[in-house]
């Protein structure tokens, strides 16, 4: 479909942008759902960032997602923030308003905790501790969708200890800051590990840890989603564990955006992830 001047526009700045599987994903939703739209990439230097985000009502765009290494810069310059995005500091999703206001918020939480909910339906909150590796800004959105997922036990691990304790206060809830020297132990009686940290990932080291602890009803969530199945992944399901790729937050993530720039909830299909997995 060519694209006209009455087509609604939506994008994704970062920089640099030529990584982002986002124009990909929406625009297999906007083809599906026959919209005449456009999601395009947007590279914006941080520098350039306020004055990108400001012309988004005069270009006629109806929002944008934030990524590297723009979602904690944007949060600031936003004329409202939801309180999940303030709780994770960060925000990946601008809607502009029909007066031109920019609102910012972060579906990275709702990504996360629904692509658990479909992907792993058997796991029981409340039969052991969910374990989070990493203190970055993924590991925010992550223990925070554990916190409103009234997850009664959240273990914390990153290597610099001082940023999980940062972590922790800032989310609050029954968060326990765990020694990154302690992982091995920590997953003992666990019924969620979910690596954050960028270990595993193609060029990155590898996430050393034992998981010969973990009861054999625990289900191990990698957020790193290149390669798809890490090594992590690959001994978890060596070992009969349940498994939970990253492709499918990324996914979920993406939805509340779409529906609220193009005016449809999208659904993530198999056909989306065969899609965006070719560009990956
Ligand atoms: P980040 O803010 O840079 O955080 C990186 C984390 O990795 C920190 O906790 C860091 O620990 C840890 N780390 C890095 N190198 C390490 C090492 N050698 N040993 C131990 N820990 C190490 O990155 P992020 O934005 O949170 O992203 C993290 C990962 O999640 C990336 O792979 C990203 O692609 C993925 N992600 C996936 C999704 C999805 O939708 N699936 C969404 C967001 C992010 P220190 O604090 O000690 O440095």
């Amino acid at each position: 479909m060519s694209v006209t001047g009455s087509a609604l526009l939506a994008g994704v700045m970062g920089w640099p942008i030529s990584h982002s599987l986002s124009p990909r994903l929406h625009g297999y939703w906007l083809r599906e759902h026959n919209i005449h739209g456009d999601y395009v990439p947007l590279p914006v230097a941080p520098s350039n960032l306020e004055h990108a985000l400001r012309a988004l009502p005069s270009l006629g765009f109806r929002g944008v997602n934030l990524t590297v290494p723009h979602k904690e810069a944007g949060l600031p310059l936003m004329d409202s923030v939801s309180d999940i995005a303030r709780r994770i500091g960060a925000i990946n999703t601008v809607f502009v308003s029909g007066e031109g206001e920019l609102s910012g918020t972060n579906t990275d939480a709702h990504g996360f905790i629904e692509n658990l909910r479909l992907n792993a339906p058997t796991w029981r909150k409340n039969d052991g501790a969910a374990v989070v590796l990493g203190a970055g800004g993924a590991a925010r959105a992550v223990v925070a969708a554990l916190i409103d997922a009234q997850v009664p036990k959240v273990l914390l691990l990153n290597r610099t200890v001082a940023k999980a304790e940062q972590l922790a206060k800032a989310i609050g809830g029954s968060i326990k800051v765990v020694d990154w020297g302690d992982r091995d132990e920590a997953i003992k009686n666990a019924m969620l590990l979910v690596n954050t940290t960028t270990l595993g990932m193609v060029n990155q080291p590898k996430l050393e840890i034992s998981l010969s602890a973990l009861p054999k009803i625990a289900i191990v969530n990698d957020l790193v989603y290149s390669p798809l199945e890490t090594e992590l992944l690959r001994a978890a399901r060596q070992m009969g564990l349940q498994t939970v790729d990253g492709l499918g937050m990324l996914l979920h993530q993406a939805v509340p955006g779409f529906e609220g720039w193009f005016g449809i909830r999208p659904v993530v299909t198999n056909g989306l992830r065969d899609v965006v997995l070719k560009s990956t």
